[in-house]
């Protein structure tokens, strides 16, 4: 077994606190790889506060992790010793279900292994997340990342990069096309950036007045705030697609009100109480209400490669491990810009 130190939630009320434990031995298809950085997502504060229920504790969070590889299993084949590598949201799947031949293996029908807050395909191994010094994954759940990338702000693409790229392209995100993008965070912000980056124009839609110097350098537009009720009737019927990365509860028809005929809407955000949509905020307009979730390994590589190519990468405030309990506060108001990412060496 491998000896690791991380920070770990004991129970759902306690802060994050230095733990110990063990990694796996690197196996044939394994990588060891020595954490960089890991971000952190506002997802994390929902499963350390279990706030969708079922969490599972000590939970070592984090699953936006970038490392360098220090060891690879004999029959790894795409990365040797010495190169960068990343893991998001998930370490295994089944890989022969239809959605993991479907490369969804998000939704692999016997249950994704998750990088935290969950087990191996062996349904009893606990994993545990990337606020860790290093982290065992079989090579086809690591993605490549190009060394002349910032690896800080290379962290958060494996999940709130991904999260985001994947509806832009599923809605075909193109030149001129209205992208509205709720909630100015560390998924918001990539959501902006990467719209933009793919020709839409792009409208902030945001609580917080203070940032909307910083919703234009990131690529936004337009800027509305969401507290004044006013923006909804200005807006209304305006966008062709809107993004929802909201991480609490909040009046789903006000913001589908903003949608034009036939546009659609995609939430994001993972509130831990459900919302109700009214009927007629859909049928008028034969509008559409989706949902999106990461995305699968291969989508994951062409995210990550085309963030190298037209040089998009998270902005971010880099921590020490012994700052992440402040963050989450800092998060819970609204308060980050954009991602906080934890410097491992400071383990
Ligand atoms: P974050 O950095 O904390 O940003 C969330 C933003 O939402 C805030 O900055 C704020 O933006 C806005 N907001 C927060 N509370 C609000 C409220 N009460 N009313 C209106 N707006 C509010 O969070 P994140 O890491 O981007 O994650 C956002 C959500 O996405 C979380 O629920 C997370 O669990 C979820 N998530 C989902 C996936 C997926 O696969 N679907 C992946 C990752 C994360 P303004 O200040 O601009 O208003
Ligand atoms: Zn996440
Ligand atoms: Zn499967």
């Amino acid at each position: 077994m491998i000896e690791t130190k991380g920070f770990a939630a004991q129970s759902a009320t306690s802060p994050l606190a230095p733990f110990r434990f063990s990694r796996r031995e690197v196996g044939d298809h394994d990588l060891l790889l020595e954490i960089a950085y890991c971000g952190i997502c506002h997802s994390d504060i929902h499963q350390v506060r279990d706030e969708w229920g079922g969490s599972l504790y000590p939970m070592v969070p984090g699953h936006e992790i970038v490392g360098r590889v220090t060891r690879a299993g004999k029959a790894v084949k795409r990365f040797k010793a010495g190169e960068l590598a990343g893991v998001g949201c998930m370490v295994d799947s089944c890989r022969t279900c239809d959605s993991c031949k479907r490369d969804l293996e998000q939704f692999c029908q016997r249950g994704a292994a998750m990088t935290y807050n969950g087990t191996e395909m062996d349904r009893k191994t606990p994993t545990f997340g990337g606020y860790s010094s290093q982290v065992v994954v079989d090579e086809r759940f690591a993605l490549r990342i190009r060394p002349d990338v910032d690896l800080a702000a290379t962290a958060p693409l494996l999940c709130a990069g991904i999260t985001t790229y994947s509806p832009l392209r599923r809605w075909k995100t193109k030149k001129g096309d209205r992208v509205g993008v709720v909630g100015l965070g560390g998924l918001g912000h990539m959501a902006v950036k990467l719209a933009a980056s793919m020709g839409a124009e792009v409208t902030m839609l945001s609580t917080s007045r203070a940032k909307e110097a910083d919703a234009r350098r990131l690529g936004a537009h337009g800027f509305a705030l969401t507290s004044d009720p006013a923006t909804f009737k200005k807006l209304a019927g305006r966008f062709d697609l809107i993004v929802d990365t909201i991480s609490a509860p909040h009046d789903l028809n006000q913001y589908l009100g903003m949608v034009r005929a036939e546009g659609a809407m995609v939430l994001l955000g993972a509130p831990p109480k459900p919302a109700p949509v009214h009927a007629f905020s859909l049928i008028f307009g034969n509008k559409s209400l989706g949902g999106s979730l990461i995305g699968g390994i291969a989508e994951t590589q062409e995210m990550l490669d085309y963030c190298a190519e037209h040089r998009i990468a998270s902005d971010v405030e880099v921590i020490p491990i012994q700052k992440v309990n402040e963050a989450y506060e800092r998060m819970m108001k609204g308060d980050v810009r954009y991602r906080f990412v934890i410097d491992l060496k400071s383990l």
